[in-house]
């Protein structure tokens, strides 16, 4: 039964890309898993599909609970949260992007594995792109792979190597993987933090009390009361005891960090701090650099809820044209169980966005949204932005044209069913069919994210193969199933 495939269809945010996991641990408190709990919840937009918290405790060892559905669902009452018991926990929340579409409980993170020198459960943020190369050489090897998630890997990898320790065992392991990697990891008596070399996905400390917290994003420390005390350098591993505190190595060749400059965009909470930079001004100052690179007149400018608020303000603020919420989400909209026909996608974006009529009609609009994936739901809105009897339509993008995969991490459709990789600016323009179109552009993005010389197109400052096809890591499972990089002419 635990294994029965579940299709959690997510038809309303259809159109959207999706970050697959968040990640939090906490050594040194009395009630560990409560405080993971909390934090998982903080990171909740990060993967809705299920959660996991493993915990240890000196008496009864290890223990834990991987679910289905919220955090707030499956970690809350008194009575699971007993089962958790003692100072050590790491938890995740994911939406799968490796691993099988279909739902399934194996999947479900923390994964566990017992070595000679004890227990260690391992949470993973991010892809591994050399996964099906690395699973197809150990199940050659003897492993026997109990999910399909591409984190398996690490595990496997870790109980092959030589070395005594299990932090030495990870640096080993974590050696071998490609791609982008944030992990947080548990021993009987150690928590650890490691992020990739290049440091695509995030991964931030705190202390709570005499205690460390280690988490995808400072908004996780913030709903328990830790301070944030810096970032993991990308490349780093923390080792984190009660005894002696934070440990810190550098198992890999120092390389130029490549974070993902979508967290910026998008996938982080608008309160969580990124780089020193509060991720809400960053995407006001999106708003500002599209007022400025795209201007327009117009007599409103509409976020769509939620993740185009902050950049609709600052092109308000920029343009002076005044700010109002022309369309309204339903807060309560959750998530469905029912497969996403075309039916249910079209009734979607109406379930969960409503036009505020009163105020667009007759007016021209500009719309502003953080990114065009398909364009379906832009489509959408564009026409109930018209029924409600708009003048005409503006829209402003606060990211450039999405226009390759991400395969660090972030749920993208194929290639070719992103509106940019098959059209022009002016093509997608005229498909939505609205008045005007602008993306910012990638210099302006990379001003937004604290570079005021933009981006060095030498040596980008971020990851941001979505939008230019330079891909910092080469994808190589998917260069093997015949994935073409962008080539000298594109
Ligand atoms: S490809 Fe895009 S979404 Fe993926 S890590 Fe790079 S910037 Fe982020």
């Amino acid at each position: 039964m635990a294994d029965a495939p579940r299709f959690y269809a997510h038809p309303f945010d259809d159109d959207k890309l999706k970050e697959e996991c968040g990640i939090f641990g906490v050594i040194g408190v009395s009630d560990a898993s409560n405080f993971v709990a909390l934090g998982l919840h903080a990171l909740q937009h990060r993967g809705q599909e299920a959660g996991g918290i493993v915990c240890h405790h000196p008496e009864f060892g290890f223990n834990s609970i991987r679910s289905f559905g919220y955090v707030r669902d499956n970690f809350t009452s008194a009575d699971v949260m007993e089962t958790l018991p003692g100072p050590l926990a790491i938890g995740h929340v994911r939406y799968s992007t490796a691993g099988s579409k279909a739902a399934v409980i194996r999947d479900v993170q923390p994964f566990f594995g017992e070595f000679s020198m004890g227990g260690a459960a391992i949470a993973h943020n991010g892809n591994i792109t050399n996964a099906l190369a690395l699973r197809r050489e150990l199940i050659e090897r003897g492993s026997i792979f109990q999910s399909s998630s591409d984190s398996e890997c690490i595990i496997h990898l870790m109980a092959r190597s030589l070395q005594k320790g299990i932090p030495e065992r990870m640096e080993d392991a974590l050696r071998r993987v490609e791609g982008a990697f944030s992990v947080v990891a548990m021993t009987r008596t150690k928590l650890i933090g490691v992020r990739d070399p290049l440091g695509v996905r995030p991964l931030v400390l705190g202390k709570v009390g005499d205690g460390w917290v280690l988490s995808s994003e400072t908004c996780a420390l913030d709903i328990i009361g830790a301070e944030f005390v810096r970032e993991i350098e990308p490349g780093e591993m923390v080792v984190i005891s009660a005894d002696k505190g934070v440990e810190s190595r550098h198992p890999f060749r120092p390389q130029p960090s490549k974070f993902c400059i979508f967290e910026h965009v998008y996938f982080s909470r608008p309160d969580s701090i990124i780089g020193g930079q509060s991720v809400y001004e960053t995407r006001r100052r999106i708003g500002v650099e599209l007022a400025r690179e795209a201007p327009v007149e117009a007599d409103l400018v509409c976020p769509v809820p939620d993740s185009g608020t902050p950049a609709a303000i600052g092109f308000s603020q920029e343009s002076g044209i005044p700010y109002a919420m022309g369309i309204i989400r339903n807060q309560y909209m959750g998530r469905t169980f029912i497969e996403p026909t075309e039916q249910i996608r079209n009734m979607g974006v109406r379930l969960k966005l409503n036009v505020n009529r009163a105020l667009i009609k007759g007016k021209r609009v500009i719309l502003v949204d953080d990114s065009v994936v398909r364009g379906t739901t832009s489509r959408k809105i564009k026409e109930m932005i018209l029924d409600a009897g708009a003048a005409e339509v503006h829209f402003r993008i606060a990211s450039p044209p999405t226009a390759w995969p991400c395969f660090y991490g972030v749920d993208t459709p194929q290639r070719e069913k992103l509106l940019a990789a098959t059209m022009s600016e002016e093509e997608m323009r005229q498909h939505l069919n609205v008045d005007s179109l602008r993306f910012v552009s990638l210099d302006g993005l990379y001003r937004a994210a604290g570079e005021p010389d933009g981006r060095k197109n030498s040596c980008p400052q971020y990851c941001d193969a979505c939008f230019s096809g330079e891909y910092p890591v080469e994808p190589s499972d998917m260069i093997a199933k015949g994935f073409e990089l962008k080539t000298a002419a594109e």
